[in-house]
């Protein structure tokens, strides 16, 4: 029988299904209490009792949101690493700010600290460090470094949701962490996203930057100046911000509520078709792992290895029904970024081509990575 292993494939179910008939029985399926449950149960999956939680449309919208929040002077320089999706570069230049692109290290395919340490100039405001397939940056040297030099870190948690860094989750390290609920990522709501803060300072002005500006405590004050039960100003609202439409909907956090309860269990699976994947594949003069898999209270979301002859290999893959894909391209290959190349990240440049990613995902048995592990020696032995 032909196989056909998909890259990913979303782990949901009649637990997911029971949610949404409660939104459709209450008829609320926009912004309201199921949105509340979901921020309420993030708050305590953290166990970070100052952190608040709000939630999005989508992480590309939670990162927009989280550099907009601190009104940084335009043209201020947010650093990035130059390997991540476009959503962390595009949210540098939907605030009219200008994205540094910083190389990543050879042995883990991340931000770079030393590259990022020279790139720092007297405009930079913020680090975005992402969290690339699931594998930590190095926090300690990154907070420590924006200690010193006075920067935000927004951490991009797109890849990462329930991995743990020193015994705390990744995006509860920096100032502000940005999840994603997208179709593929470790946890999904079809499309949805999460912003986490501790900086309580923050979340008035999130809050209603995700709706459109729209001060939902407005009607509350103006309310107890009215004493009397009847509320004529029911449908008062302010708005001093100019807000977004990145609000969650409840049917979004339906699926969600469910699948942060099954989110340990699916890292959990994750850890397993890895480490088996690893044990498979074994030592190779053609490939190794993109990461130092770190398999502990990790929350990888890639399979990811550094090939040789990788076009080759894809179609080989492809004829034998397993997908693969490739994450990511530097971001300044792109011809929107082309004016922000200075040639200066050049392990990014040396080594992408060498990153193909292989199916990892909840449905995955071992067998399936028996198979997948088999077909890859098959084509290098020939
Ligand atoms: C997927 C992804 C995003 C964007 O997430 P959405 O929820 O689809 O907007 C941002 N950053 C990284 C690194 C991602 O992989």
């Amino acid at each position: 029988m032909k196989k056909n292993i998909r890259l990913f494939q979303p782990y949901i179910g009649k637990e997911e299904l029971e949610q949404i008939k409660d939104s459709f029985d209450k008829t609320w399926i926009g912004l309201g209490n199921k949105v509340s449950i979901l921020e309420e149960n993030f708050k305590e999956y953290f166990n970070e009792p100052d952190g608040e939680c709000i939630a999005l449309n989508s992480a590309t919208a939670a990162l927009h949101l989280a550099l907009n929040v601190y009104d940084f002077p335009k043209g201020s320089e947010v650093l990035i690493p130059n390997i991540t999706f476009v959503s962390t570069s595009h949210a540098v230049l939907y605030n009219g700010l200008k994205p540094v692109f910083v190389d990543v290290e050879e042995e883990t395919f991340q931000m770079s600290v030393s590259d990022l340490e020279k790139k720092i100039t007297k405009k930079t405001v913020a680090i975005i460090p992402v969290h690339f397939g699931g594998h930590y940056c190095d926090m300690n040297a990154i907070m420590r470094l924006a200690k010193k030099k006075k920067l935000k870190v927004i951490e991009d948690c797109a890849n990462c949701l329930g991995g743990k860094y020193d015994n705390k989750y990744l995006g509860t390290i920096g100032d502000i962490g940005c999840f994603s609920f997208e179709e593929k990522k470790n946890m999904t709501s079809g499309d949805g996203g999460l912003i986490f803060t501790k900086d309580k300072s923050l979340v008035v002005k999130l809050n209603k930057l995700r709706w459109v500006g729209i001060n939902k405590d407005t009607w509350k004050r103006i309310k107890s100046q009215n004493s009397k039960d009847e509320d004529p100003y029911h449908w008062y609202y302010e708005v001093d911000v100019l807000g977004y439409k990145y609000n969650m909907n409840d049917l979004s956090a339906c699926i969600a509520i469910e699948q942060l309860k099954k989110l340990d269990k699916m890292n959990n699976i994750r850890e397993n078709l890895i480490s088996y994947y690893l044990e498979k594949l074994g030592k190779s003069e053609f490939y190794k792992p993109t990461f130092p898999y770190d398999l502990n209270n990790s929350g990888y979301w890639l399979f990811s290895l550094r090939v040789k002859d990788k076009n080759n290999l894809i179609n080989h893959l492809k004829k034998n029904g397993i997908a693969t894909g490739v994450h990511f391209m530097p971001n300044t290959l792109h011809p929107l970024y082309h004016e922000y190349d200075k040639n200066d990240t050049p392990i990014s440049y040396n080594h992408w081509e060498e990153i193909l990613t292989l199916p990892l995902h909840c449905y995955l048995e071992n067998e399936d990575v028996d198979y997948i592990a088999t077909t890859i020696k098959s084509f290098y032995e020939n």
